[in-house]
């Protein structure tokens, strides 16, 4: 029986790419293991898996009486169903530290980096000393680049850009910033796409001091792509915020270009949104400059304001 290597729930391409690089490496080490993903493949990561030869891999959101390894989280509201029936073997992770727990020692390996592929850079050259497969690199390179936007991202670190540099070399890619960019205009492709799934494109659901909270968030290379459609989004989280008992749902509209993030905001304290940021919402949403990274810019001071 194969090892499933799983990332979160809303699959982003680092949660997909981490998930077989991790996978070629332990093959490397002699174990069995197979990638999973937990939903559908966003045009971006798509995109990527197309570029450097991957199939999707297959789709796993239980592992009751499996063994598992997850990669790009360790919460257990981004984890498989029955995570605590399975056998949970490594993590390999870039995120603060979730409530995932085992019984059994495990290689637990999380880093303050820019990417869970930076982690597997490190792990690959300097832990198990394995050459990385050009394609491979490829995966690992594009998920830096996403995830940290192309190093604009506050989260993005020296050990992002070295291991970039290193991958590109390994995976043949020349123009990074045309691959970046390429990359971005699929990240960021609204047109015709229903909305739900627009919220859903990188979305995670957070526990804050007992509460429900949603944050989802769409990268764009402009927000003219959603000015049209931003009442139709606030709907559909204001529907969301409904459907599952949430205190808040919020959806990041961030112009990587402008390097902001416009939020919009469906929350039963609109005060949360003035404690965490320092500003008030405006209607429907509020403009916060220099903000990027959910992780970095969003989670930390909206558990405070919840606190
Ligand atoms: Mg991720
Ligand atoms: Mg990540
Ligand atoms: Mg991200």
């Amino acid at each position: 029986m194969s090892v499933l290597i799983i990332g979160h729930k809303n699959p982003d391409t680092d949660s997909v790419t981490a998930a077989i690089a991790l996978a070629e490496l332990q093959k490397m080490l002699g174990v069995d293991a197979k990638p999973c993903i937990q939903g559908p493949l966003n045009p971006e990561s798509a995109l990527v898996l197309e570029k450097f030869g991957f199939a999707t891999p297959e789709t796993c959101t239980d592992v009751t009486n499996q063994k598992y390894m997850l990669v790009d989280h360790s919460d257990i509201k981004q984890a498989p169903e029955n995570w605590d029936k399975g056998d949970l073997q490594a993590v390999v992770d870039h995120h603060k530290i979730g409530d995932i727990t085992t019984s059994n020692p495990i290689l637990f390996c999380n880093m303050p980096v820019g990417c869970s592929g930076t982690v597997l850079y490190i792990l690959y050259k300097d832990v198990y000393k394995k050459d990385i497969p050009a394609n491979v690199a490829g995966l690992m390179l594009s998920a830096i680049l996403s995830d940290t936007v192309m190093f604009k991202s506050p989260t993005c670190t020296q050990a992002d850009k070295d291991a970039v540099e290193a991958l590109a070399a390994i995976a043949g890619v020349t123009d990074i910033q045309g691959w970046f960019m390429e990359m971005a205009k699929a990240k960021g492709s609204v047109a015709g796409v229903p909305v739900r799934e627009l919220v859903f494109r990188d979305y995670k659901d957070f526990t804050m001091s007992g509460k429900n909270v949603g944050i989802g968030q769409l990268e764009l290379v402009s927000l003219e792509l959603v000015a049209s459609r931003k009442d139709e989004l606030y709907d559909d989280i204001a529907k969301l915020k409904a459907e599952g008992n949430r205190h808040s749902v919020f959806l990041m509209l961030t112009d990587i270009m402008q390097e902001g993030t416009e939020l919009l905001a469906v929350t039963d304290d609109p005060s949360v949104v003035e404690k965490a940021f320092g500003v008030k919402l405006e209607g429907k949403s509020c403009w916060l400059p220099k903000v990027m990274s959910r992780k970095k810019q969003m989670v930390p001071p909206l558990e405070k304001a919840f606190a």
